[in-house]
């Protein structure tokens, strides 16, 4: 089965999707990453760092780059 994340789920408008990103940087502790696979985009994780930032870890090319992103945007 294929899994998706809530940005780029095709069923975002009835609230289904795999990975639900504002659940998981909910959650996720200062300091603490989470990966997971999204096969609709290139999300490949969550991380969190020590002063309560959030970066989206998108694969570009083969290469992890980490997006600077607001709760509210996920
Ligand atoms: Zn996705």
């Amino acid at each position: 089965m294929s899994e998706y994340c809530s940005q780029c789920s095709p069923f975002k408008e009835e609230g289904e999707y795999d990975i639900d990103l504002f659940e998981i940087a909910l959650n996720l502790e200062q300091g603490r990453s989470e990966s997971f696979i999204c096969e609709g985009c290139n999300n490949r994780g969550v991380y969190k760092d020590e002063k309560g930032n959030l970066f989206l870890a998108k694969n570009e090319n083969g290469e992890t780059k980490l997006i600077n992103v607001l709760i509210e945007e996920l």
